[in-house]
């Protein structure tokens, strides 16, 4: 039987490459959505027919509308319309939405029974143990497309219980600032941060591999993912982006997933799982990479990285807020608002601002994310 699927950000970096993978799997497409981009999601709406598309801003979506009038498509509007094609029943909803904006559309896709194949590492980081709450409830499973989640979670098939692991290891690539000092990064340029070495992502993500911010935020993602304590999980540089992380088991034996730098293949096994199949992408040349090289990430120059990991620690709402510090800090920055490192230093600033509770809901999560937005804006405008 054919697969059904959703894919929600379905123009952005991850989205596109997700389609990909859909077309070459024969998957059949049931809704996409978009923020705004009409003449993407058109192109996509032509080519997949899905039952419904939605695209956030209201005014695009009415362009839309008018675009795919000849089609059978249905176009809704706003985040509720991206929330009804999250709701769509597809057998998997891959949600590639950049930000905290995915976190209701993941909860509505898991509502509606559907598995959940996750890039929108925002969801679990601000969502935490609600969004697993809810996913336990209705038996769905959800599975990572971030590559390093996804090495972890290859190189745990097989695993006889977490008893057996010792502790992961991430890897990252050190971003375009990899060596410098903080002194050296006081000046950088949007277009200097935007440059990274391996991966071509979207903006955010980009720059939160520049901060390293992103590699924090992946640090609070696998504990939620895996289970494991922060203290558990460590980071290793790695130049070459080849091993995309490691399990160390008890016996002190270290299973690694390796491959090209290419999303494609840990978005086509989050879609497959636990069948594998023939891939377009590169065939690892490891003759040719020749070399691989590791090392500790420095902590001090890359302060959101240990912000991050203080903030799982702690708990409560404090990842919320470091997310959104850091949401609100990177758009500013991306926007020649604040300097590079006011974003680390709008990650820490959140801490103060952040109610310390243990337990919270919903509605929590999103009045930290505005609360902290605004405070972010109004310490560093
Ligand atoms: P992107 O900016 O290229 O695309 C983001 C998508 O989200 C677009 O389709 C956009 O229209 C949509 N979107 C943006 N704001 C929205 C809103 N308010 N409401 C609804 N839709 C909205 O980003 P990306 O690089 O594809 O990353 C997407 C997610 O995947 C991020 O969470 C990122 O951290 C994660 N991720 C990306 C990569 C990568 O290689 N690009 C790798 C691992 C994880
Ligand atoms: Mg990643």
């Amino acid at each position: 039987m054919t697969k059904t699927l959703a894919v929600l950000g379905s123009t952005g970096s991850i989205g596109v490459q997700a389609l990909e993978v859909a077309e070459l799997m024969g998957f059949e497409v049931q809704a996409l959505t978009a923020n705004s981009r009409t003449d993407i999601i058109e192109e996509q709406i032509r080519k997949f027919a899905p039952k419904i598309a939605a695209v956030a801003d209201e005014k695009a979506a009415a362009d839309l509308k008018i675009r795919v009038a000849d089609t059978s498509t249905k176009i809704l509007a706003g985040k509720q319309g991206v929330e009804e094609c999250a709701r769509c029943g597809a057998d998997t909803v891959l949600n590639s939405i950049v930000g905290i904006a995915g976190l209701a559309p993941t909860l509505a896709a898991i509502d509606a029974g559907s598995n959940i194949a996750l890039a929108n590492k925002e969801t679990l980081v601000a969502g935490g143990k609600i969004v697993l709450d809810a996913a336990e409830k209705k038996g769905i499973s959800i599975l990572p497309v971030d590559s390093e989640h996804s090495a972890i979670f290859q190189s745990l098939q097989g695993c006889q219980g977490k008893s057996q692991i010792k502790r992961l290891i991430l890897t990252a690539s050190g971003g375009p600032f990899f060596g410098k000092k903080k002194e050296e990064l006081e000046n950088v340029t949007i277009e200097q941060a935007l440059n990274h070495p391996n991966w071509s992502m979207g903006a955010k993500i980009t720059i939160d591999s520049a901060t390293m911010m992103n590699k924090g935020l992946e640090l609070i993602e696998a504990a939620w993912l895996f289970g494991m304590k922060a203290a558990d999980i460590d980071i290793l540089v790695h130049r070459q982006s080849i091993v995309h992380s490691l399990v160390e088991y008890v016996d002190n034996s270290v299973i690694a997933q390796l491959g090209v730098p290419d999303m494609r293949i840990p978005i086509q096994y989050a879609l497959t799982y636990p069948d594998r199949f023939v891939s377009p992408v590169k065939q690892l040349d490891l003759a040719q990479a020749a070399t691989l090289t590791f090392e500790k990430p420095d902590y001090e120059t890359f302060a959101c990285i240990n912000l991050c990991r203080k903030a799982f620690e702690m708990g409560g709402l404090y990842p919320a807020a470091v997310n959104a510090a850091n949401e609100k800090a990177n758009e500013l920055f991306r926007n020649g608002k604040i300097r590079f490192l006011d974003i680390p230093r709008a990650v820490e600033a959140a801490f103060d601002y952040t109610a310390d509770v243990s337990d919270y809901t919903l509605e929590q999560v999103f009045e930290t994310d505005s609360l902290i937005r605004s405070e972010t804006e109004r310490l560093f405008i």
